[in-house]
């Protein structure tokens, strides 16, 4: 057995993945794209087929049993996601798509309302898109000016600058907690308290930070939090929004329709309470109901052993890695989470990725939709590697081969 897989049983873990146990292009499918997202836990499946085969009804307004059934499956996630990141009522979780329209719902309602020419956005170097554009659009609608804290050459925020960015002017901050494209792990609580000290709101983008690390939004005293499910074992689909309770008190809705609403007349609406009054329409209501299951995947393992076990598989790796002929890391914050971003010298990323799946192993190319963060690196993307709970030693060491073995030919 795997020598870092001494605290956690790997056999268990892998037998809830089916996925993993089939060949790619006739080899053992190695599964590094967990960055992207992660494959889904078997609980999570199961609870899939159970909904579309016995309990599939739309949730809240029916009176009959399944309707019944769905909206007390669906409401039990919700007290579950409020205990997974520990915030202070189930009310304070909205359910959403992902993460994009987690951050897309704070920067129309919240921003659009109580943003004002001049007011000042932080954004990192380091964000996705996802954590860029919609502020952009934000701005554009409010007059507000986006400044971005700048990082060093491994991909840590700079602290002294971030700092000093801060002023009055300051009204909102929105960084990562875990950086997609490069591993770093951001010093979060600290640049909160620090914006608080200005009195700026701050979103925090858990996408990449949910699988490894314990969140407590209480502790953290963040203001809004967004993450995904399917980065989490969960299914696609489905995203949560945590917002303080006054905030989203305040925040008119997103999005108009049914569900959102408390009466509606020809003469003027009245909204719902929150978190409904921002979940217009029917939502992924069996992927919500199954996220529940990813949310127990990872509480029975539990985060400080992933942490662990991912954190040993980042050391394997990094030491393989660096023997290799023309491997360079793209990426090499103190505090990083289980994401390798690396160039290999001659050899184009997208040829890479392509030479890596014809032996069964999937990893990323590109940009990782953090264009201005290449710009910064001055490079077009990386190659980059992610792991999860249920990748294993051996899996590196079939990797680290193939690279070798490209290199051979191409480098
Ligand atoms: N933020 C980060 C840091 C991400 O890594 C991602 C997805 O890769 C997103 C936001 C967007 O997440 P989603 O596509 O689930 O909305």
């Amino acid at each position: 057995m795997n020598t870092v897989a001494t605290a956690i049983d790997l056999r268990a873990i892998r037998a809830q993945f089916p996925v993993l146990d089939q060949e790619v292009n006739g080899k053992p499918l190695i599964y590094f794209d967990n960055a992207a997202s992660s494959q889904t836990a078997k609980a999570v499946v199961d609870s899939l087929v159970q909904f579309y085969e016995r309990d599939h009804a739309n949730i809240h307004r029916g009176i009959h049993t399944l309707a019944e059934r769905s909206t007390k499956g669906f409401e039990a996630t919700r007290e579950r996601v409020q205990q997974f990141i520990n915030a202070g009522e189930a009310d304070e979780i909205v359910f959403t798509k992902g993460t994009t329209e987690s951050i897309n719902l704070v920067a129309h309602s919240w921003a659009t309302t109580f943003l004002k020419e001049g007011d000042e956005i932080l954004i990192s170097q380091l964000e996705h898109h996802s954590n860029i554009v919609p502020w952009q659009l934000a701005a554009e609608r409010t007059g507000a000016v986006i400044k971005v804290i700048p990082i060093n050459n491994v991909g840590e925020i700079l602290q002294e600058e971030y700092k000093k960015l801060l002023s009055d002017k300051t009204k909102l901050v929105a960084v990562n907690y875990v950086s997609n494209s490069l591993g770093t792990i951001n010093p979060v609580n600290e640049m909160i308290r620090s914006a608080h000290e200005v009195g700026a709101t701050v979103l925090i983008d858990a996408a990449q930070a949910s699988p490894h690390i314990k969140i407590d939004v209480q502790e953290m005293d963040c203001d809004f939090l967004a993450l995904s499910s399917h980065k989490m074992y969960g299914p696609t689909g489905v995203g949560v929004l945590y917002g303080k309770r006054d905030l989203l008190e305040e925040m008119p809705p997103y999005q108009g329709g049914g569900e959102m609403i408390k009466d509606v007349s020809f003469n003027g609406t009245t909204y719902n309470d929150i978190p409904y009054k921002f979940e217009a329409g029917t939502p992924n209501i069996g992927e919500v109901i199954a996220f529940k299951y990813a949310m127990d995947f990872i509480d029975n393992i539990g985060h400080d052993v992933i942490k662990e076990y991912e954190h040993k598989l980042l050391m394997y790796a990094n030491d393989k890695l660096r023997k290799i002929k023309g491997f360079t890391p793209i990426g090499t914050a103190k505090n990083k989470a289980s994401v390798i971003s690396f160039l290999i010298e001659n050899v184009h990323p997208y040829d890479l990725g392509q030479l890596l799946d014809v032996r069964g192993i999937a990893v990323r190319t590109g940009h990782h939709c953090t264009q201005p963060l290449m710009d910064f690196l001055q490079i077009d993307g990386t190659v980059r590697a992610s792991f999860a709970v249920y990748n294993t030693e051996e899996e590196i060491d079939v990797f680290c081969d193939a690279l070798e073995s490209i290199v051979k030919k191409f480098g």
